[in-house]
């Protein structure tokens, strides 16, 4: 691991040092230009790695924050005779505002909406800077005065070029921080849909607006750049030609990486100059060949190495895993009340003409491990949605800790001490084990964007962590937290599921057959952990086909029949009751004899 660390540094330092020197060196003139160019295409291209890459969200009209951060100068400075800078700020606080209100209408779009949506803006702004006339229409605006730094006129492209790169490599290193932090594990869980970072507390909408932000404020800053480079701002800057090509350049560099936005975007700008220059010696014609070359490329990337160039480097890429410091979280104390800890009464669910759960009643005590069975379609899923809010009820309540909570958030429930777990692994599989826990344990920190990127928020962080890892210890899992999640076990993945649901600081821990493709010794592990874990006074709703586990651990079953409450009873009544055997004839019940 420290060979790596080592590695990687010396990497970054060498890839600095050359960006540093290349100026001094006699190179040609054109090489500078190219280098430019590849800079501010970097600055959009990080922002969609931000975006695409790792929130999952593809955009296809980054170019229009492009223009709005390059009409904005350019307004200012040709129309108003202001400072760039003021230019800047008028950019960025118009990207806000545009950004802000885009991604409240669209962000919400499911499936293939929101790409499409992207484009319908991109196109839209496109013809709006066209044709407006204090816009220069179509011609744009020329004579826009160079960026100065106090005397200093960055008029050449080699001192643009310092300050350019000097941009790139901040913002790199802020959005390296960034990931690395308590939003950076809420953005990167949002890739596989909300279920799971909402039943963690997270409030995903807030989080994809994030990330929609800080990439529109990317593109709008090299908007900025590039107009006082070029001097003139024209549409085409937001054409979709131009947002297409930015995605182009984050998936031939890997578009989770930010490595990968370095390696697209130079790989995309060289390549295409050479290809022009080349490919018409080649074939003997003009044409735009380099389009055929760049898809076939593209093809290529997606099929032998889907992390794009970058990602080839493999081993050079891999992000560092950090030694955690021990630093005990706040426990914020759970008052408990009188009565039952969960107490569900006549809670019913109708799907169109069926009645899935039919007014059932039950408790659950402080301390107590509860099993829920019942036969195929009996509606147990359904009541765990309905206790963990992620469906509401048509009918009947769910009081938790004395608190009313029925048709409250998946959100707002975990937030209030009650945790689950998913009949399906969900999880982040090329995160680490621990980050992946630490996920439960979002809302007990409350570091947010400006503090990840100026590195304040270290000490909660490592609170974070280390809590992630004591919840890992705490299931058996302290040996695997730095490999990726997607490298355990079913039976470990289950346990990881629980140590994040712990990470919440919960009373109540509901499970969706925990035991479903385990092994017979996994099991066992299992079965061990949820004993000790109900010594330690954390009550359990556990909803299982196994009926030797269920059996087992549980102190009551509630058993279900076609949404009804069948019977509730200790585990030996449940298995001398002839009602439960007629409700499983033909249905082979181990454990039942
Ligand atoms: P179990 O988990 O006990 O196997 P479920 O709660 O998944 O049972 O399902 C109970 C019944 O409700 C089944 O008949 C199922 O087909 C139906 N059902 C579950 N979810 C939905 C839904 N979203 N829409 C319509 N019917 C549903
Ligand atoms: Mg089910």
């Amino acid at each position: 691991m420290n060979s790596l660390l080592h590695r990687g540094r010396l990497a970054g330092f060498g890839i600095v040092l050359a960006l540093a020197l290349l100026p001094l060196l006699p190179v040609n003139e054109f090489w500078i230009t190219q280098m430019n160019f590849v800079g501010i295409a970097t600055l959009v291209v990080l922002g969609l790695v931000l975006l695409t890459g790792v929130a999952g969200l593809t955009s296809f009209g980054q170019a229009a924050f492009v223009g709005i951060g390059a009409y904005a100068t350019g307004y200012l400075c040709v129309v108003l005779h202001l400072s760039p800078w003021l230019g800047l700020l008028a950019g960025l606080a118009v990207t806000v505002l545009f950004a802000a209100a885009l991604g409240l209408l669209t962000l919400n779009l499911s499936g293939h909406f929101l790409p499409l949506g992207t484009i319908a803006w991109g196109v839209s702004l496109y013809f709006v800077f066209g044709n407006t006339e204090a816009l220069g229409k179509y011609d744009g605006l020329v004579g826009l005065p160079p960026i100065s730094l106090g005397s200093i006129a960055l008029d050449s492209g080699r001192s643009f070029y310092y300050f350019l790169w000097a941009v790139v490599l901040l913002s790199a290193f802020a959005l390296s921080n960034l990931l690395d932090s308590r939003t950076g594990r809420a953005l990167r869980a949002l890739k596989d849909g909300t279920a799971m970072p909402e039943a963690m507390g997270i409030n995903t909408f807030r989080y994809k607006l994030i990330a929609f932000l800080v990439a529109a404020l990317l593109a709008s800053l090299a908007g900025w750049l590039q107009a006082h480079y070029q001097r003139t701002v024209d549409p085409s800057v937001s054409s979709l030609r131009a947002s297409i090509g930015y995605l182009f350049m984050a998936v031939i560099g890997g578009v989770s990486l930010i490595g990968g936005a370095f390696a697209g975007a130079a790989t995309t700008q060289i390549l295409d100059d050479r290809l022009q220059v080349w490919l018409p010696r080649l074939t003997g014609s003009e044409g735009h060949y380099e389009v055929i070359v760049f898809g076939i490329l593209l093809v290529l990337l997606l099929q032998r190495a889907s992390q794009g160039l970058f990602g080839m480097l493999g081993a050079w890429a891999a992000p560092q895993a950090r030694a955690v410091q021990p630093i005990a979280l706040h426990r914020g104390e759970r008052i408990p009340s009188a009565g039952p800890l969960l107490r569900v009464r006549g809670l019913s669910k109708r799907f169109a003409g069926l009645l899935a759960v039919d007014g059932v009643d039950f408790d659950v005590q402080a301390g107590e491990i509860v099993g829920l069975i019942g036969p195929n379609g009996a509606g147990k899923s359904t009541t765990f949605n309905l206790i963990t809010g992620v469906l509401p009820p048509s009918a009947g309540s769910v009081t938790f800790n004395g608190q009313p909570v029925t048709g409250w958030s998946a959100r707002a429930i975990a937030h209030a001490g009650l945790a689950r777990s998913f009949q399906h692994v969900r999880m982040v599989p090329e995160m680490s084990v621990l980050e992946n826990v630490a996920l439960g344990a979002h809302r007990r920190g409350g570091a947010g964007v400006l503090a990840a990127v100026l590195g304040l928020d270290r000490k909660e962080e490592s609170g974070l962590l280390s809590e992630a890892a004591a919840q890992l210890a705490r299931v058996g899992l302290a040996g695997q937290m730095h490999e990726p999640a997607g490298n355990l076990s079913l039976g470990s993945q289950r346990l990881l599921e629980i140590a994040r649901a712990l990470c919440t600081n919960p009373t109540l821990l509901l499970l969706d057959e925990p035991a479903a493709g385990l092994r017979h010794a996994e099991k066992l592990a299992l079965a061990e952990v949820l004993r000790e874990l109900r010594a330690q006074g954390i009550a359990i709703l556990l909803v299982e086909h196994d009926m030797d586990l269920v059996m087992n651990v549980t102190n009551r079953i509630v058993v279900m029949e076609f949404g009804r409450l069948l019977l509730t009873g200790t585990p030996r009544e449940v298995q001398a009751s002839p009602a439960v055997r007629a409700a499983y004839l033909g249905t082979e019940i181990e454990g039942v004899s």
